[in-house]
């Protein structure tokens, strides 16, 4: 600007010139300033290696205390505010260990038996660690062909396990919460579930069906539909002749069965519904069978395999690797057979993605899911795999099957109510007082969660206050079933 004002007569394209370059001068200065901060973030090999022995160490410290770890516990949160004042790797991984893997329900170790415990599988987290730093974007075929086949050569080991014909589709997600949503938004989409058709439809749930089931419906638009809850056998699974007369009571009133959720491995009581029997049902009625197996499905590897026969017959269907294969949190798996149904609902062609539109389009997670960019979260379940074989995850869970068994002769030896004997690893018991049940196994709830030893969650089951036993973790053993069992016996002395 300068140059125009001091010298207006000056030839006009030297001034021009003559501005750039001084321009250009200060463009390299400053881009020189610049990248000596902004190198910081692409650190040397040197400073790499600081960071990756200093978390080496500390992730070993942290499995080898595992084993003597309390499974709940309580800190307070002091310092995990985001101050902008550089820390070191040191000074953030002790903030770390304090207020957030010493806090709350430690999910790595196998004292957590509440709830659905998770796991954290080593062999899972080197690969989101790879998956990280070579960061390839797994969501467009065209755009990473190598981590797109990754994930879906995830999803079609997950066909053959489930024996979905290899003509189905599905995608890795973040969960069954997400899974189960992709699954209904095909379903509604295939059976034009829309308009006022949707206070005509009708669906048909247990009453053990997890939250997400209803939260998804809602989240797609379907908080209209009507909501059949069918009634259960004492084992808690759905009774298929009362399932069957509330269809055809609907379809005699005009109504439209819509959709079946049945259960394999129901969240408080382990449960599998029968499927095959329900299969037939939505055969006849010609309603979108899904199968919600998040907690329960690698089950189907085990001894446990004939309760599961019917499932490679549902219109859909999903799991949680971040379950049943004690993977970190963050890697659900929806399957479905319908593949226009989600491609419908998923997919868009947009100016920005032209070259990518080229490709089959199911060959990129991006068509099946709500997400485009995203984690890529298949290598964490490919890489475990692949690294130690299917055998380690079977055993691990049959050995989950059997802790259970054990648990419950422990507590029955020991006087306690016991629920009906689990299809799988949930289980659930009470402490028969004579007087005041409820509000005295809520209190011995109360102080095992107070002593924390080893976590255990509550639910109520046909009005009954129960507390639940849930063996997921891949590193519960016989020691902490027996760790638990002392816990609750310790406890029980406390209540009055
Ligand atoms: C855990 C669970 C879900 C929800 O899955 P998230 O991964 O937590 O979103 C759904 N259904 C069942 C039976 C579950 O156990």
């Amino acid at each position: 600007m300068i140059y125009f004002i001091i010298l207006p007569y000056k030839n006009h394209h030297t001034i021009i010139r003559n501005f750039l370059k001084v321009n250009n001068i200060e463009i390299i200065q400053q881009l020189q300033e610049l990248s000596h901060l902004s190198n910081r973030l692409d650190m040397q090999e040197a400073e790499r290696n600081t960071i990756t022995d200093a978390v080496t160490s500390y992730t070993n410290h942290f499995i080898a205390g595992l084993k003597h770890v309390k499974g709940f516990q309580q800190n307070e949160l002091n310092s995990l505010a985001i101050d902008n004042k550089k820390k070191t790797i040191e000074e953030l991984l002790s903030i770390y260990q304090k207020e957030v893997a010493e806090n709350g329900i430690n999910a790595a170790s196998g004292t957590h038996l509440g709830y659905i415990p998770g796991g954290g599988v080593f062999t899972g987290a080197v690969a989101d660690f790879i998956a990280a730093v070579t960061n390839p974007f797994a969501s467009v075929y065209y755009a990473s062909p190598g981590a797109a086949m990754v994930e879906n050569e995830v999803v079609n080991w997950l066909k053959r396990v489930f024996s979905f014909p290899e003509s189905a589709t599905g995608c890795l997600s973040s969960g069954g919460s997400i899974s189960t949503l992709i699954a209904f938004t095909a379903a509604r989409d295939k059976h034009q579930v829309k308009n006022e058709r949707v206070r005509k439809s009708v669906v048909y749930l247990s009453e053990q069906v997890h939250h997400s089931t209803q939260k998804a419906l809602r989240i797609i638009g379907l908080e209209d539909v009507l909501i059949r809850y069918v009634p259960l056998d004492s084992h808690h699974r759905i009774q298929v002749d009362a399932l069957e007369q509330l269809i055809a009571k609907d379809t005699a009133q005009g109504l439209i069965p819509f959709l079946i959720v049945a259960t394999a491995g129901t969240t408080d009581t382990g449960a599998i519904d029968p499927l095959n029997d329900i299969a037939d049902l939505a055969k006849k009625y010609h309603t979108w069978f899904h199968v919600d197996a998040a907690y329960g499905g690698f089950f189907i590897l085990t001894s446990r395999k004939s309760l599961f026969k019917g499932i490679e017959r549902a219109d859909s269907m999903i799991v949680d690797p971040h379950k049943g294969m004690f993977l970190p949190y963050g890697v659900g798996a929806v399957l479905i057979k319908d593949i226009s149904a989600t491609l419908h609902s998923n997919y868009y062609e947009a100016n920005y993605m032209q070259d990518a539109a080229e490709d089959e389009l199911a060959k990129s997670p991006a068509n099946l899911s709500p997400e485009l960019t995203k984690h890529f979260r298949g290598l964490r379940v490919w890489l475990p795999l692949q690294y130690h074989g299917i055998e380690p995850f079977i055993a691990c869970l049959e050995e989950k099957l059997l802790l259970v068994k054990y648990f419950r002769q422990q507590l029955q030896e020991r006087g306690f109510w016991i629920g009906p004997e689990p299809d799988l690893s949930v289980s659930y018991f009470r402490y028969p007082f004579e007087k005041d049940a409820d509000r005295k196994n809520q209190q011995l709830m109360n102080e095992i969660h107070a002593d924390g030893d080893v976590f255990l969650s509550s639910s109520v089951i046909e009005g009954k206050f129960v507390i639940r036993i849930a063996i997921l973790a891949f590193r519960t053993k016989k020691e902490t079933v027996d760790r638990a069992v002392a816990m609750i016996e310790r406890c029980l002395k406390k209540v009055k």
